[in-house]
């Protein structure tokens, strides 16, 4: 078993990432796997060196390890054209010069919650006329007829076997926006590709990514690569009942050791929360 933790160095770690951190470590431990950590700062404008070293600080305070060197997305952009190149040679994508706005949500993973973007009403499927330095977008309508059903392995919250819904693809997600035009990638390029490069075997995190499991599940038979299984795990809320955001700054990690507590500690309330 191989596990990961991907966090985006765009602000300070809190409750819900050290849940998401230690389930993906506790599984791999478990079985005598291995743990990795990624750092997915494809999105310069909103990543900072400092809070990479804050996360990597509080994540070896919670008693984490991992081998080195840590892979940064920034990094492997090259890598990310390649698999962008190989489904614009089948057709797959299309070149987009529509709303800057939806673009930019392109590069963040979807959050509960966070106001959805509309789905894209394929203004610019067929057009000729595009320049190639826009924004590619997925046809969906396509890609799924092309790779035929699908379905993936789930033993977080929603244990079992689940069938990608091409309707509720369709309807939830759309044309998504897999290469924004300044960066070349994604949210869901990057990761399906990394997850596959690294032999990622289950891939930990938030219930609130659920959602795009089918269409990370699309981009891997598109792209034929290896399928892992997943093990979305629930949220932590604040006494709201809403999900943590990077904002949260008073469940920061940093706060919690400011104020003297034990790893054990954190552990205590996480089970609880
Ligand atoms: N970088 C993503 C985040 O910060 C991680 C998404 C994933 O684990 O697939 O939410």
């Amino acid at each position: 078993m191989r596990t990961r933790f991907a966090p985006s160095p765009t602000g300070l770690l809190h409750l819900g990432h050290a849940f998401s951190a230690l389930t993906a470590w506790d599984l791999a431990q478990g079985s005598g796997g291995e743990f990795l950590l990624r750092i997915e700062d494809i999105d310069g404008t909103r990543c900072r060196p400092e809070y990479e070293a804050a996360i990597l600080d509080d994540l070896r305070w919670l008693g984490l390890a991992w081998p080195e060197p840590v892979i940064r997305q920034s990094e492997r952009l090259p890598l990310y054209r390649e698999a962008l190149e190989r489904l614009r040679s089948a057709g797959l994508v299309y070149p987009c010069t529509c709303t800057r706005r939806d673009i930019r949500e392109a590069l963040a993973a979807p959050q509960e919650g966070a106001s959805r973007a509309a789905v894209y009403p394929g203004t610019c499927r067929g057009r000729t006329d595009l320049p190639e330095d826009a924004a590619w977008r997925l046809d969906l309508g396509r890609a799924l007829s092309l790779a035929g059903p699908l379905y993936f392995v789930e033993t977080g919250i929603e244990a079992g076997r689940h069938g990608v819904d091409p309707d509720g693809l369709m309807e939830g997600i759309g044309d998504v926006v897999l290469a924004r035009r300044d960066i070349g990638t994604s949210y869901h390029l990057a990761v399906v590709i990394d997850d596959a490069l690294q032999g990622i075997t289950h891939v930990v995190r938030g219930m609130d990514l659920f959602e795009v499991t089918g269409l990370h599940r699309l981009l891997q038979a598109l792209l034929d690569l290896p399928v892992p299984v997943w093990h979305h795990h629930r949220l932590i809320r604040d006494a709201n009942g809403r999900r943590l955001a990077k904002r949260d700054d008073a469940r920061a990690i940093v706060r919690y050791r400011a104020d003297g507590l034990a790893p054990a500690d954190l552990r205590r309330m996480l089970a609880h929360a």
